[in-house]
């Protein structure tokens, strides 16, 4: 899907680089004009789904702009929201005059501009995969298309303007690296499922947290009888790491959840425990009306040859939360075949991820924490084999397997 499109006319400079910023962070394609005779050249080219149209040009230029804008076919399903930054009441006027969609008054700062748009096209939500690797980093020719780093996602929420990360894999620190090439200061949420390797590694290596005024909480939970914080500090002891954890310019927090419904930084958040060989939970992320989980390092772990299934009941709490998600991210790390000899391990196949996704009536399923050990034509062959088992038990669920560097994104719908 590509992105929406939105068109903004105004004459001040500043304020046309603001909005463009703000929007863009939205996911938005932006296309800023300084002039309405240029603007009806360039619109019908650029196809805006939505055009913000300064309402302090003089009323007949807007007016005729309007007109033509909605003689022109491609033009005609445009929405027109013209906005007034200094004169109160002359946006509502020019709505008038122009027959507009809707408009934006004074005072009307860049955030404005993105709730405005939010609520009349809708917007996106998603995820961007830093690291799909499950286990240990496993970079080589052989895995260059899904990614040698280990788990690490980043939550994409337009308008949001903190961090929002799942699982501190080394992805991270690919992450840190792009977010410290837009700005230095970083604040933000880190969630982490537990605390393996594959899953913390990426940490002293996030250098936005050596940076003073940056600020980051880790949300997870205690390790049995280690609490979070110990085993975070633990993995830069002098023996593991050069740079002690006391040493960190930013301010660290730690959050401790355990399985149950919580809100952290206006985000509603659902745990739940994963059947691994130690505590790690799986989270329900609710983004604008989506509900993406992400459930990684859990052994649904199907009847043994006997029918002794003691994860049944496990499993059906599993089913329950994972139940109409938009989006399920779970642990498909091995075929069935390597599973007979890694039972117990923690991680699922890929057909018993297919299946509870199915079971669940999830939207979209993506295959994560892929075994190190497979190179990318074995992954496109789980890709294929999965794409047949599904056409041929007349299964319509589309289903993908993590790649590094890409996103999945939702569309939200428009406000009512
Ligand atoms: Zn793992
Ligand atoms: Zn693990």
């Amino acid at each position: 899907m590509p992105p929406l499109r939105i068109a903004v006319i105004d004459n001040d400079p500043a304020l046309l680089q603001a909005v463009e910023v703000e929007l863009r962070s939205g996911g938005y394609q932006v296309l800023c004009l300084q002039e309405g005779t240029t603007a009806v050249e360039q619109l019908p080219v650029f196809k805006p789904q939505l055009i913000f149209l300064n309402a302090s040009f003089p009323k007949i230029v807007g007016k005729i702009l309007g007109e033509r804008l909605r003689s022109v076919a491609d033009l005609r399903q445009s929405k027109i929201v013209p906005f007034s930054a200094h004169v109160p009441g002359a946006a509502r006027h020019a709505a008038a005059a122009l027959d507009a969609d809707d408009f934006l008054d004074s005072p009307c700062a860049p955030a404005a501009f993105l709730a405005k748009a939010q609520a009349l096209l809708g917007g996106q939500v998603g995820v961007r995969f830093w690291g799909t690797r499950g286990s240990i980093a496993a970079p080589s020719a052989q895995t260059v298309r899904y990614g040698g780093n280990t788990s690490c996602v980043e939550i994409l929420l337009p308008g949001h303007d903190e961090l929002l990360v799942i699982d501190a894999g080394t992805g991270l620190r690919v992450l840190g690296n792009a977010k410290l090439a837009e700005r230095k200061e970083w604040h933000g949420h880190i969630f982490i499922s537990h605390t393996h390797w594959d899953h913390i590694q990426g940490l002293p290596f996030f250098t936005p947290w050596y940076l003073p005024g940056n600020s980051f909480t880790l949300v997870s939970t205690d390790q049995n009888e280690l609490p979070l914080e110990k085993v975070i500090a633990g993995q830069m002891i002098s023996a593991y790491f050069p740079v002690d954890f006391e040493r960190l310019g930013a301010d660290i927090a730690f959050k401790k959840l355990t399985e149950g419904d919580h809100t952290i930084n206006r985000l509603r958040v659902e745990t739940l425990l994963a059947n691994h060989p130690n505590v790690t939970l799986m989270f329900k992320f609710h983004l604008a009306g989506r509900r993406i989980v992400y459930a990684t390092d859990n052994e649904l772990q199907w009847p043994n040859e006997k029918g002794v299934d003691p994860m049944a009941a496990h499993r059906a709490r599993m089913v329950a939360f994972f139940r109409g998600a938009d989006l399920l991210i779970h642990d498909a790390q091995y075929t069935d075949d390597e599973y007979r000899s890694k039972r117990g391990w923690g991680h699922s196949t890929w057909r018993e991820a297919l299946d509870i996704a199915i079971r669940s009536e999830v939207k979209q399923l993506v295959f994560f924490h892929h075994d190190p050990d497979h190179s990318d034509e074995m992954l496109d062959r789980i890709s294929a084999e999965c794409g047949e088992d599904l056409e041929k038990r007349g299964i319509k669920l589309p289903v993908c397997l993590a790649k590094e560097g890409e996103k999945v994104l939702l569309e939200t719908s428009p406000h009512p």
